[in-house]
């Protein structure tokens, strides 16, 4: 991924949200996506140019856009209406993000569409985010990478956030995923962990 004097940008044509340019290239914000986060606090994670990515919770692409920036594909999948006409704007200036307006705990009905990807990236805030994570599993090629965004109180506000990160990951090593990473997301995100798994 690009850094300029240690800020993340990616290399985009013209800016999508306003976001603040340095010449042609786009400043990826850490404190609006959980993706700049995590690479401006784990540097480990990296989108290679060859990637297919599947992109659950794609809200209105702002996140989308840099990692298509960077990717060769994006399945974009998102089921609010609201946000996924802003996400069709954005995918109609590029050729290279599908928008699918489905919900992502029902994969088989846009199954169809997809092809294998080298990343999930899931950032749904849900209560069930690993049972989602895991059942889009037979799209991610071996070796391939998942990358769940955890946000702790939509999985249970009564429970601390240290233990829904547990048994998240509990569940995710369950289903055969190894988990490479974990890392949580302050100062830029509260409540929120991003967990990389490695598909086995
Ligand atoms: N990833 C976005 C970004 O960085 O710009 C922000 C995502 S926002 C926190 C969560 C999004 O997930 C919302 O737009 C919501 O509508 C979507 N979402 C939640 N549950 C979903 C589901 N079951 N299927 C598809 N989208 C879902």
């Amino acid at each position: 991924m690009i850094s300029i004097d240690g800020t993340l940008v990616s290399e985009g044509a013209g800016g999508v949200y306003g976001e603040r340019m340095i010449g042609e290239y786009r400043v990826w914000d850490p404190y609006r996506s959980k993706l700049a986060a995590l690479w401006y606090l784990d540097r480990s994670v990296d989108l290679a140019g060859d990637a297919v990515v599947l992109y659950l919770g794609a809200a209105n692409g702002t996140t989308v856009s840099h990692v298509a920036d960077y990717v060769e594909a994006v399945y974009a999948v998102e089921f609010a209406p609201r946000p996924m006409q802003d996400l069709l704007v954005v995918a109609g200036r590029r050729k290279n993000i599908v928008p699918i307006y489905g919900d992502a705990t029902q994969p088989q009905r846009y199954a169809p569409l997809l092809e294998a990807v080298d990343l999930v990236y899931q950032d749904v805030a849900q209560p069930n985010q690993a049972a989602i994570a895991i059942r889009h599993m037979p799209f991610l090629r071996s070796g391939g990478r998942l990358i769940l965004m955890l946000k702790t109180r939509s999985v249970d506000v009564r429970k601390c956030p240290e233990e829904v990160f547990a048994d998240t990951c509990g569940e995710l090593e369950a289903a055969g995923l190894r988990v490479v990473a974990a890392v949580w997301l302050l100062p830029y995100h509260a409540d929120h962990a991003a967990i990389v798994c490695e598909r086995v």
